[in-house]
Parts: C-alpha cells; structure tokens; sequence
C-alpha cells in the first residue's frame, strides 16, 4: 500500500515520535492512534526504507517469516481491533509436540487441557503489515493528518531537554516531540545517540525460514477424518524438534504448509540454503522424521544469524525503547514479537494515563514495568537455548528425565504454558498498571534530563 509522505514545517511538534516503522513501530502507531478516550495524539514515523509502492513490501521489517502469536497476544491484537482481519490469514495451533532427536523424552501440550480453542496462531508476518499500514493510511490523509511520515530518513541527532525532545533528521529535518520511541531493530543505531547500551551475545547458530508444502495424504491416518484432512494435512499441530545443532520448528499454516525455522549452524544453513528442492526436502525428511508427514515443497530460504541483544536500559529522559531495539531473542520459543507486544501495551496504556507523555513518570514505570517482563523472557528462552543445543549425555539424559516429567506434573506444565502464551506476564502487568507505583507521583519532574536515568533507576545487567 502506498504512503503519504508529508513534509513537516520547519521544527515541527509531535507528541510522539517513532524511528523505525516496522512490526513493532507501525503497530505501535496504529495503537496510539486508535485506543479509546485518548486525546489526540501528533505521531510521526521515521523509517529508514523508501516508501512502499504498490508491489512492494511495507518495509524489510514485515518479510517472508511467519510468526507464531500467543493466547495473550491474541488477546491484545482482538482487544485492539486487528484480530478480526487477521485472523483471516492464520493458522490455529491446536497442540505442540517436543521432542529430542535421539531420546526418547517428549512432552504434548494440547489447547484443549487449558480450555482453549488454541494455543496461538501462526501468521506470515507480511499480511500483518498489509493489515497495519492500510489501517494507518487514513490518518496520514488531510490537511491536518494526526500521522507523518517521514521516510526515507534517520535521526542523526537528539538533543534532550527538560520538557522535549528536539530531534535531527539525515534530510536536515529538526522535529520537537513529547517522547521519542525507537523501535529500529536489534541494530538499533540510536540506541547510542541517547547513551544507551545494549550487550550481545552471539549464539552461534543461524536460523534458516522457509515454507514447507505438504502432502495432503499425510493426513490419511486413522486419527483424522476426512473433514479434517481436507481442511488442514498438518492437524494444527506445531512441533519443536531440539538437535545438537540447534532447535527446528514446523508450526502449522492454512494451505497443507508449514513454517519451517531450522536453526543450525552458520556452515550448515549456508549449505541448506543453496541445496536443489528435493535435496534440501530429503534432508528436512532426514532430521525430522515422518511424523509431521510428507514434505513436498519449499518456498523460498532466507537465513537470520542469531544473536540475543539486551538495551541496558528501556528507557531515557524521554525516551523508551520497543521491540526489537529493547530486546531481540533467539526464535527457539517465538516469543520475540509477542514480547514487542506487552512492550506496547504497556506504553500504549500508561500514554493514556499521563498528560506528559514524555515525562519522567511515564518512562520510569515503562522501564520498571519491562525490564520485569524482558528479564523473565529472556531467561526462558536462554535456558531453552543452552539446555536443548547442549550434545552432553548427562546433559541429554536430564532433558529426557525433563520432558518426561513436564508431561506427567500438570502443575509445571501448566505454569511453563501460560509463561510460553504470555498470560502469567500479561496479567501481571495489566495488574501493575492498574495499581500505579507509589513512589512516583504522576507527572513528576525528571530529575536532570543530562544525568542518565540509569543512575536512579536499575539497568537490565543490574536486575539478572
Ligand atoms: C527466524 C525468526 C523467527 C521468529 N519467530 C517469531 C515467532 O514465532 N513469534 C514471535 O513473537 N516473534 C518471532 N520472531 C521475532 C520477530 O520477528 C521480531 O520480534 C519482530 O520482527 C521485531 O520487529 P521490530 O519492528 O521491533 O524490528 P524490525 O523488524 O527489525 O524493524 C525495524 C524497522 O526499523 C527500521 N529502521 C532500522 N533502523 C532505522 C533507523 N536508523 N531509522 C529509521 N528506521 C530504521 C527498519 O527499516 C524496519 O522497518 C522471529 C524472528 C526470527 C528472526
């Protein structure tokens, strides 16, 4: 969809401003711009990329990955009036199979034992960004539009003051706003421009995505009626597969396809990357077995090398970082966009309670309030990572002892499923914002805007 790009007046006034207009910005802008009794916000949106025309992509941002959506991210994309176009274009996760190659361990976690229709839904991420950017387009229309674009351009300067934010654009471009949020990436280069750090840690493996094909007799076994198989080969069923070289994923998508992550290691993806169909298909069969069924088909491979990136801090003096550009994790458990969300809900939701949508207050508790959330995410995800990506036998024996026991405690179980949806995280802060911190009061003055936040406030390294 094409945009309107309009040019601002000189130092033009925004209440928020967003750099980076993809997954985490865009649906960022989208909820800012419709929640209910706000007052009217002025957004503008930085992106890096030229405006999209017709058969282009809205930016780089919203490729041909798909992603699985949690139960509480679902609940989030409903509540906010995007679930019903969505929902068109994804695929229900009716049950998970875990499994280790070579053990014997494995654990089921099906919708049906938490009273759910499903689990999640998993969605090729560019109908997300058709979706958000038609929704977008009618606010960057008229005289006075409530949305700006601002693209291609990057911020090269921020200057913060006590009651602003005046920013520099590559263009010569000099906007003021309320509060700035990035939301550019795991490579977030304005991380740096407003001093804050982000630490990585390279694991070594490299994801290759794909769609797979398959064949509908796959879903010839007795279990499935015939309804069923003509209406979904793969029986909404997602499978996490842990090899010595990394976890493989195949979560279920509408048309008899798969979404293929096959994390390995950076050799092997580059190899698998250049294989002929049918070679590239035997291998897949090879390392996962029938038990998903009969691969056919791929489309096309993209690779992603992967890193876990940690900002130290989610927010400055009027400042906060979302999405990738706080927190970028390994796709192992599929919580990285699901993650974006609480993210947004939470800023969405506290620029809805402070008149200064830049102040101290509001950036603080974001900060408080995310670093929670961040920090319990990561360490699951990290553990998974390290735990299932370890060839030690000792190791591989406590992983089979491990699943085997997740599939017997239902306690556990239960607790590690409503982590992986997102629901223990997602009532815990919809319970915090509902009670506002004592210790700050609404609106309150920023103690200095030169003096970094992290000096009152306790950074990601401080809270592990
Ligand atoms: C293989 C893989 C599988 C995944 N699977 C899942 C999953 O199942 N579930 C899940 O929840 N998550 C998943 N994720 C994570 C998810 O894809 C990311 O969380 C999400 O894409 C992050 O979006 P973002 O907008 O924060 O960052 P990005 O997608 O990186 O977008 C950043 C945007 O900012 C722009 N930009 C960059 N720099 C600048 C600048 N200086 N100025 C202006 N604009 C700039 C870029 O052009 C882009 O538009 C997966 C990730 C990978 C790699």
């Amino acid at each position: 969809m094409p945009q309107t790009c309009h040019s601002p007046t000189p130092t033009a006034q925004f209440d928020v401003v967003i750099s980076g207009g993809g997954m985490t910005g865009a649906m960022l802008a989208y909820r800012l711009l419709t929640q209910a009794n706000a007052r009217p916000l002025r957004i503008a949106i930085i992106e890096q990329t030229a405006a999209a025309t017709d058969d282009a992509k809205p930016t780089a941002s919203f490729d041909s990955r798909s992603i699985a959506l949690s139960a509480a991210s679902l609940e989030l994309l409903h509540d906010w009036g995007l679930w019903r176009d969505l929902k068109a274009h994804a695929c229900a996760i009716k049950q998970i199979e875990v499994s280790d190659r070579g053990h014997i361990g494995k654990t089921y976690v099906n919708a049906l034992d938490y009273r759910r229709d499903a689990l999640g839904y998993v969605i090729e991420i560019e109908w997300i960004g058709d979706c958000l950017y038609q929704k977008l387009a009618p606010f960057a229309q008229g005289e006075q539009p409530r949305l700006t674009w601002l693209r291609p351009d990057a911020l090269t300067g921020v200057t913060q003051q006590q009651s602003l934010v005046e920013l520099t654009l590559q263009s010569g471009v000099v906007l003021t706003t309320s509060l700035l949020v990035l939301a550019e990436g795991g490579d977030s280069p304005s991380r740096a421009l407003v001093g804050i750090d982000c630490s990585r840690d390279d694991y070594q493996q490299t994801a290759l995505i794909a769609n797979i094909g398959l064949a509908p007799a796959a879903a010839n076994s007795a279990a499935v009626t015939s309804a069923a198989a003509t209406s979904a080969a793969h029986q909404y069923k997602a499978y996490e597969r842990f090899t010595k070289d990394g976890p493989m994923a195949l979560l279920p998508l509408p048309q008899h396809r798969f979404s293929l992550v096959w994390t390995t290691t950076p050799e092997r993806a580059a190899e698998l990357k250049l294989l002929p169909e049918r070679e590239f298909l035997a291998q897949l069969q090879h390392e996962f077995g029938y038990r998903a069924g009969e691969f056919i088909s791929v489309g096309n491979r993209v690779v992603y090398p992967l890193q876990l990136k940690q900002a130290k801090q989610a927010s400055a003096h009027r400042v906060v970082l979302a999405g990738n550009s706080l927190h970028s994790l390994h796709p192992i458990a599929g919580q990285g966009f699901n993650l974006a969300l609480r993210d947004l809900q939470a800023l969405s939701q506290l620029v809805q309670q402070h008149t200064d949508v830049g102040s101290y207050a509001l950036t603080s508790q974001y900060q408080t309030l995310r670093l929670q959330d961040m920090q319990q995410t990561v360490w699951l995800t990290d553990s998974l990572v390290r735990l299932f990506s370890n060839a030690s036998k000792l190791v591989a024996f406590g992983r089979t002892i491990g699943l085997t026991l997740l599939n017997h405690l239902t306690p556990l179980k239960t607790a590690f499923a409503a982590q992986t949806m997102g629901l223990t995280p997602l009532r815990a802060q919809q319970q915090q914002l509902r009670l506002k911190p004592e210790h700050v009061k609404p609106d309150q003055a920023a103690p200095d805007p030169v003096a970094p936040q992290s000096t009152s406030e306790p950074s990601a390294s401080e809270m592990s």
